[in-house]
């Protein structure tokens, strides 16, 4: 089962409605997808509000567990603490940070804001994460991604070194913006694979890891994930 909690929708820069993106990933053999759109101070409330409704409606009638949640993107990283306890408050089950990627000027600071910060779950595409930002997410229990994205990716090999280093656990995450971004079980192996990511360690960031922030986030949820997630 593939499990996914790094994605966007038109609500930001992705091209698929919300619905239309958890169905594609349904279809595609997932189990379970956040749907993360970029969020500052200004959208937060109302990217939330849209993902909300349109979660809550497929959870009922499709084998998906689909997760409203927020990337706070390129916000000052001193508002990071406040927007991810708002984001929360506004119902985000996933909240994560878009964090120092080597491909965009993202500010200074944004990974230990984002690793600090009590309401995060996923650090995204850390870049050339630091040693100490790693020790501070495996001792709050923040969520470091490989990222399946063009790009992003260009520094996994180092986020999985540093990230197994400090003992931090770390996700695969697509970051789709198109339906072509999803992953299948081959993808994400090969990405990981292509990180130096030790063989041995693939259930732990595939299967492992997943079910314990979905554990942390929606207790209980695990236990009703769909038997058979794919095409229907
Ligand atoms: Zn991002
Ligand atoms: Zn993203």
């Amino acid at each position: 089962m593939l499990f996914d909690f790094h994605t966007h929708s038109f609500l930001s820069d992705g091209v698929l409605s919300p619905v239309e993106l958890i169905r594609r990933a349904q279809v595609a053999g997932y189990g379970v997808i956040a749907v993360t759109d970029h969020a500052g101070p200004g959208n937060l409330a109302h990217v939330l509000d849209q993902l909300r409704r349109d979660c809550e409606e497929v959870n009922r009638h499709w084998p998906i567990l689909a997760l409203p949640g927020v990337e706070l993107t390129h916000v000052p990283p001193a508002t990071i603490p406040d927007l991810a306890r708002r984001a929360r408050a506004a119902g985000a089950l996933v909240v994560a940070v878009h964090g120092e990627t080597v491909v965009e000027p993202v500010p200074p600071g944004t990974n230990r804001a984002a690793v600090d910060s009590e309401d995060v779950d996923v650090l995204a595409h850390p870049g050339l994460l630091d040693p100490a930002d790693a020790a501070r997410a495996a001792a709050r229990g923040c969520f470091l991604e490989v990222s399946g994205r063009r790009g992003h990716a260009f520094t996994n090999g180092h986020v999985v070194r540093t990230a197994l280093a400090a003992g931090a656990r770390l996700l695969l995450d697509s970051d789709a913006h198109a339906p072509g971004d999803l992953l299948s079980e081959a993808f994400a192996r090969h990405v990981l694979l292509g990180a130096a990511l030790p063989e041995g360690e693939l259930p732990t960031v595939l299967e492992a890891n997943p079910r314990s922030l979905l554990e942390r986030v929606l207790p209980g949820s695990v236990d009703r994930l769909p038997a058979d997630p794919g095409r229907r």
